[in-house]
């Protein structure tokens, strides 16, 4: 079998009925582009830029970011790289921001939230990232945005650094395409109105899972509550897809559940454009996504939405897909 996914390489992901999907890669550091390459995916659907900022006692300087951000651009010699602006706070902690303990930190302080209040941070990261825009083909997205005001904010912010480096003559890409990850539900039910203003979606079903069923992604005793093929999610996530179609902007999803044998047959359906996963995985998704009639899956999206358990979801694809 490894040896039947390694000739696929070089290919590209095209379902039996002809149809393309994009099969990107989640990264954290620039030496993860090694793996992304090896395994051919087609871009970067997730870059975590936390791993800069943590491990170490200050905040990464604008130049050690231009850097990394950079070497990743060039490196994945102008395929799509999706660069998500910090996400810090949750499980992921910041000992020299000396920030308050929290009595609900997935719920607190954290990601888009604190970067719109410690200005100096994000905009240090904006300028970054935007000269290295030239370097490659950059898409930004911001985290755990909850609200539209939020997602203006971050993008008048992006504008500002983007003009102020333009007067002071650097270059800057001028198409870089700006969206936003979904994984609060109060984002993936008013996906319609968000999808007007942003150029695509990225769908964090790991925290859309934990959110929308108030469950812990960490806590072992409630995992039992943490469905993917809950039709709840599933629904979530179709509104977010076609929300985008509507618009004429793409949908992607950068969770987990991406690379998931169960879940990509169901997301083929349900429209889903790109699917970014751990780098290990693209090559058994492309083989699984090779085999698979976008058509044909499509054609049980209806049904997949109107079951009402997980279990239920779970039975009928592995029977219609013969998944073991
Ligand atoms: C997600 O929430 O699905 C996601 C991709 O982000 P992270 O796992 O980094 O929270
Ligand atoms: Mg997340």
């Amino acid at each position: 079998q490894k040896a039947e996914w390694a000739k696929l390489v070089h290919e590209k992901t095209v379902t039996s009925d002809g149809y393309h999907v994009e099969l990107a890669a989640n990264i954290g550091t620039p030496d993860d582009v090694k793996g992304v390459l090896e395994n051919g995916a087609e871009g970067i659907g997730l870059y975590r830029t936390e791993f800069l900022y943590m491990g170490r006692s200050e905040l990464p300087t604008e130049e050690e970011q231009f850097e990394a951000y950079k070497t990743v651009l060039e490196r994945m010699e102008g395929k799509p790289v999706v660069v998500r602006t910090l996400d810090i706070g949750g499980d992921k902690e910041l000992p020299y921001l000396d920030l308050p303990k929290e009595m609900n930190p997935f719920l607190g302080f954290r990601a888009i939230r604190l970067c719109l209040e410690m200005q100096d941070m994000f905009r240090t990261q904006l300028r970054a990232l935007l000269r290295a825009s030239v370097y490659g083909n950059l898409k930004i997205m911001f985290p755990m945005i909850a609200t539209l005001d939020e997602f203006r904010q971050a993008k008048a912010i992006l504008l500002e650094e983007k003009e102020k480096l333009q007067r002071e003559g650097v270059p800057v890409a001028d198409d870089i395409e700006v969206g936003m990850m979904v994984e609060i539900p109060a984002a993936a039910v008013l996906a319609d109105q968000f999808a007007k203003e942003v150029d695509f979606f990225s769908i964090g079903t790991n925290d859309l899972i934990q959110y929308t069923m108030a469950a812990d992604r960490m806590n072992e005793r409630v995992s039992y509550l943490y469905q993917p093929y809950n039709p709840a999610i599933l629904r979530l996530i179709s509104n977010v897809i076609d929300a985008a179609h509507k618009e004429g902007k793409w949908a992607g999803m950068c969770g987990e559940m991406a690379g998931d044998a169960i879940a990509i047959p169901i997301l083929l359906g349900l429209g889903l454009d790109e699917f970014s996963m751990s780098a290990t995985s693209i090559l058994r998704a492309r083989s699984q996504m090779k085999k698979l009639s976008k058509e044909e899956a499509a054609s049980f999206k209806e049904t997949v939405l109107s079951m009402s358990t997980a279990e239920e979801v779970v039975a009928f694809v592995k029977q219609k897909f013969h998944i073991e």
